[in-house]
C-alpha cells in the first residue's frame, strides 16, 4: 500500500500516460484503417483461443466497415461469450442513497447546476426500507451508486452497514458493489468490508480533449485523477475492479482501444484482471445539455458491435448492461457479450419504497426499475440463465483473478452449477406460479449441460435446497 500522501502528482501523470498514450492509440487507429480482410480473419481465428485482443487488434476490429466481416466478428464474439459465460446472466440492483453532487458534468442530470432536481440524502433507516423490498423480491447483490456527493467514507460505511443489517440467514444481501467517485488509497482502505465487491469507476471517455469539454471545473474535471483511480484502489489492496465508458462521451473507437490498454496496464502493473466493464449509453435527460445532442446517441447496431469487440478483447471480464435497451436488442446483447444486467438503468433515492420523489431521479425512466421476476421470466423464456449466485463468486473469484484458477474452470466448475442452485432457491422462495414452470425448465436444461460428475453433485445440492437448506455451494 502506498499512502496517498506519498503519491506525487508527477507519479499520477506517469501512470496516466502509461494507461492512455494518446499518440500511440491514434497511431493504432490509423494503422487499423489499413487492415486487410485477411488480417481481420487472422485476429478472429486467434480470438477463439480466449486470450483476448491487444489494443492494436482492437483498433482493427472496431473500425471494420465491411458488413460481411462485421457479421463474422459478431459470430466469433457469440462463440467466445458462450465459452466464457455459457448462457448465464448475472443480475443485480442499484441503490442510490443520494443524488447530491458537487460536479457539473454536462451529460448528467445530477449535475450541480441542475436546479430542477430535488436533492436528497437517505438515512440508514430509509436505505434499509429499500433494501428490505429488494430482498423480498429475491435480490442478493446490490450496487451503491452515488455522484460526487462529497459525503465521504463515513456516510458510505453507514450505508454499507445499514444494508448488511437488513435480513438474516440466506435472505440477506450477500454482495455490495460500489459505483462511486475516485477515493484515495487511505479512504479505500477504510472502506474495505467483507461484503463489498467490485469498485467501479467509469472513465466516461479516455480522450483528453473530449473529457475536458464535458467536465466543467470541479473534482471530476481532473482527468489524471480519474484515470488513476484504479491505481489507488490496487495500491490499497483492492483486487476487484470495474472499468466503464459512457458511450457517446467521446469517439468510441478511441475509447475502446484505450479501455483495452487500461485493462492490460492493470494486469501488467498489479496482476489484476478487470472484473467488469460497464457500457452505459448517453440518454437524453433534462438539465443535461450534452445528453440532448443527437450525434451522441449510439444506435443499437453500433452498441451491439461495440459489445462484440469488447467481448473478444476481454473474454473473461463481465460486460454490464446498465442502459435502456429494447427486448429484441437485449436478446442479441445477451447472446453476444453481455454477462451482467443492472435491473434499473435509472434510479433515485426512495425509488423502491415509492417514498422517493421521481423529481430526484432526473432521468427518463420515472417509476420503479424493472421488477426482478419479469426479467427472470423473460431471460428463461429466451433460453438464458438468470444468475443470482454470489456465493461462489465471493469464494473463488479472487483465486481466478490472481491466476491460481483458470477463468474457464471457474465458469464450468463453479459458476454453472452455482447459477442452477441459486435459481432453484429463487424458484422456491420467490417465484410466482406463473414463472415457476419456465424457471424449472431452465434449471433442467442447464443441468443437462453440466459434466456428469458436477451434475451429480449439483443434484445432491438441489435435494438439500428442496429440503429447506440454503446457501448451497459445490
Ligand atoms: S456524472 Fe457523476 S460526478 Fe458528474 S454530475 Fe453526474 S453524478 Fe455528478
Amino acid at each position: 500500500v502506498s499512502p496517498s500522501s506519498q503519491i506525487t502528482r508527477a507519479q499520477l501523470e506517469r501512470w496516466a500516460a502509461s494507461i492512455c498514450d494518446v499518440a500511440q492509440i491514434e497511431a493504432a487507429l490509423a494503422a487499423g484503417q489499413e487492415a486487410t480482410p485477411e488480417a481481420v480473419r487472422d485476429i478472429l481465428f486467434a480470438a477463439r483461443a480466449m486470450e483476448g485482443l491487444s489494443p492494436a487488434q482492437t483498433a482493427i476490429l472496431i473500425q471494420t466497415q465491411s458488413s460481411e466481416l462485421r457479421t463474422e466478428i459478431l459470430h466469433t464474439a457469440r462463440h467466445v461469450h458462450q465459452q466464457a459465460y455459457g448462457r448465464r446472466i448475472g443480475l443485480f440492483a442499484p441503490v442510490c442513497p443520494t443524488n447530491r453532487c458537487v460536479d457539473d458534468c454536462l451529460y448528467c442530470p445530477l449535475r450541480r447546476s441542475n436546479a430542477m432536481l430535488r436533492r436528497t440524502m437517505a438515512s440508514p433507516n430509509e436505505i434499509q426500507k429499500e433494501v428490505k423490498d429488494l430482498l423480498d423480491e429475491g435480490h442478493r447483490r446490490l450496487i451503491i451508486v452515488t455522484g460526487n456527493s462529497r459525503s465521504g467514507v463515513p456516510y458510505l460505511r453507514d450505508m454499507i452497514e445499514a444494508i448488511c443489517g437488513v435480513g438474516q440467514g440466506p435472505r440477506r444481501v450477500q454482495r455490495v458493489d460500489l459505483n462511486i467517485d475516485p477515493l484515495s488509497c487511505e479512504e479505500l482502505q477504510e472502506l474495505k468490508h467483507p461484503v463489498v465487491g467490485t469498485y467501479h469507476v467509469y472513465q466516461e471517455t479516455y480522450h483528453p480533449a473530449h473529457y475536458a469539454a464535458l467536465h466543467p471545473p470541479g473534482p471530476k474535471a481532473d482527468y489524471v485523477a480519474r484515470l488513476t483511480a484504479h491505481d489507488q484502489a490496487a495500491r490499497a489492496g483492492w483486487s476487484d475492479l470495474g472499468l466503464g465508458l459512457l458511450l457517446g462521451a467521446g469517439p468510441y473507437e478511441f475509447d475502446l482501444v484505450a479501455l483495452v490498454s487500461h485493462a492490460q496496464y492493470l494486469h501488467r502493473e498489479y496482476g489484476l484482471r478487470v472484473h467488469t466493464v460497464s457500457l452505459p449509453r448517453m440518454i437524453p435527460a433534462k438539465g443535461a445539455p450534452a445528453s440532448q445532442e443527437p450525434q451522441r446517441q449510439i444506435d443499437d447496431e453500433t452498441f451491439l458491435f461495440i459489445v462484440a469487440v469488447i467481448r473478444l478483447a476481454l473474454p473473461f471480464s463481465g460486460l454490464v448492461l446498465n442502459t435502456p435497451a429494447s427486448t429484441p436488442l437485449r436478446r442479441e446483447l445477451y447472446a453476444t457479450g453481455i454477462s451482467e444486467v443492472m435491473t434499473g438503468a435509472s434510479s433515485y433515492p426512495g425509488v423502491y419504497t415509492a417514498d422517493g420523489d421521481p423529481q430526484a431521479g432526473g432521468k427518463l425512466i420515472i417509476g420503479r426499475p424493472r421488477p426482478l421476476e419479469t426479467l427472470i421470466y423473460r431471460m428463461c423464456e429466451f433460453g438464458f440463465v438468470p444468475n443470482l449466485c454470489t456465493a461462489c463468486y465471493g469464494r473463488h473469484r479472487r483465486e481466478a483473478w490472481s491466476g491460481s484458477i483458470a477463468p474457464r474452470d471457474l465458469s464450468s466448475e463453479f459458476c454453472a452449477p452455482g447459477a442452477v442452485l441459486a435459481l432453484k432457491e429463487y424458484l422456491i422462495d420467490h417465484a410466482s406460479a406463473v414463472s415457476q414452470p419456465v424457471i424449472e425448465h431452465t434449471i433442467q436444461q442447464e443441468l443437462a449441460r453440466l459434466p456428469k460428475e458436477i451434475r451429480t453433485k449439483t443434484l445432491e445440492r438441489l435435494e438439500e435446497i428442496e429440503a429447506g437448506i440454503r446457501d448451497s455451494l459445490l
